[in-house]
């Protein structure tokens, strides 16, 4: 059996370990991907830390997948060996209900299969790309192009899809003024995202600590809600706010920053509920929603976008020749001290 050296998790919380995951035989319409960075996304550590719901261990995180095809099914079409690819939330779904026909796979009602911690149609369960290599069906496998480098391509397959796909179902572009709250990985993509499309973005963090980033990465304004009265000093001043905070936040302020008929789309996933205020959406008209990743031509239309605009995700590389050192980055993500998305070297991945 052909098998890849990985990390996992034995346990929620517990320290990383190097293992040697089993890989499928290459079905028809399989790829097999030498994978060469793996981003950690915040959803890899509520997942590894039970926070939603209880994971399956073994656990290998990883959906945020660049690397090059290394060996193609005797089916496969869509791709070559060589070619440069990426893999994201999705690896299955069935291909022929209403919503996989629309392009919107992560609503397939047979469900979807996540690329970790989840059983395929098989029942096996599926493994990330915090691993050298993985085998996912070429209905999953994005084309990165060219112009990009694989390591700031990696974040852009959650990170970059999830904030892209709010943003033009409610019309970011030139005349519009946006709201991104939380500058880490999402939130950081979201403002080189929105800005690319000629917006007028203002984030929103915590404190001033990455006031003269937000500028670089193509904000206008940065708003710290560690001042005083700055939330109600912005009263009224955004068509849309893109909220990619992992942690609960006071709805009704943030409401309240929107014009009448804005919209707040939610991409952050704390287990808490909303607690809303009826007028808080009824005055003005308002639109309180969410945004689940994106389907497969999106996240297509996503990369050549940000191809276009020269854009990838603002990185630090991560060395994990000890595993350990994954369970610091985490940390790192929840304290908010990374800039903006760590990215695995998996080449420093080997079989312990
Ligand atoms: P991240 O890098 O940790 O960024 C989250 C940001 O939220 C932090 O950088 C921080 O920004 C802010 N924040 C953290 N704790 C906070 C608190 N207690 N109060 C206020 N702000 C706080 O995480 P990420 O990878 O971007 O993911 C963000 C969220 O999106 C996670 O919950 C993740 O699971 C979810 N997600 C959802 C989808 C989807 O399909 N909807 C897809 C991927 C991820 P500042 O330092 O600027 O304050
Ligand atoms: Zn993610």
């Amino acid at each position: 059996m052909t098998t890849t050296p990985a990390l996992s998790l034995p346990a929620a919380g517990a320290p990383f370990e190097r293992v040697d995951l089993p890989l499928r035989e290459l079905r028809d319409d399989d790829i097999l991907i030498d994978i060469a960075y793996a981003g950690i996304c915040h959803s890899d550590i509520h997942t590894g830390r039970d926070e939603w719901f209880p994971a399956h261990y073994p656990l290998t995180p990883g959906h945020e997948i660049a690397g090059t095809v290394a060996a193609v099914g005797p089916g496969v079409t869509r791709h070559q060996v060589g070619d440069r690819v990426g893999v994201g939330c999705l690896v299955d779904s069935c291909g022929e209900c209403e919503w996989c026909k629309n392009g919107q796979e992560m609503f397939c009602t047979k469900p979807a299969v996540g690329t970790y911690n989840a059983q395929g149609y098989d029942g096996e369960w599926t493994a990330g790309g915090y691993a050298q290599r993985v085998v996912v069906s070429e209905r999953f496998v994005l084309r990165i192009p060219d112009a990009m480098g694989l390591d700031v391509a990696a974040p852009l397959l959650c990170a970059g899809i999830t904030t892209y796909s709010p943003l033009r179902r409610w019309g970011a572009g030139p005349g519009v003024k946006v709201a991104v709250v939380g500058v880490g990985g999402l939130g950081h993509m979201a403002v080189k995202i929105a800005a690319a499309m000629g917006a007028e973005v203002t984030t929103i963090s915590r404190s001033n600590a990455k006031a003269e980033d937000a500028l670089a990465l193509g904000a206008r304004a940065h708003l710290a809600t560690s001042a005083e009265n700055a939330l109600s000093e912005a009263r009224g001043s955004f068509d849309l706010i893109v909220n990619t905070v992992s942690a609960e936040l006071p709805m009704d302020s943030y409401l309240r920053l929107l014009r009448p008929n804005g919209v707040m789309a939610n991409v952050g996933l704390p287990m808490t509920p909303y607690s809303v205020f009826p007028w808080g959406v009824i005055g003005g008209n308002k639109v309180l929603t969410g945004s689940q990743i994106g389907g497969i031509p999106e996240t297509q239309e996503m990369l050549d976008f940000c191809a276009e605009h020269g854009l990838g995700a603002t990185i630090e590389m991560l060395d994990a020749s000890d595993p350990a050192a994954v369970n610091d980055a985490w940390d790192r993500v929840v304290a908010g001290d990374v800039r903006y998305r760590v990215v695995i070297d998996t080449s420093t991945i080997s079989a312990g």
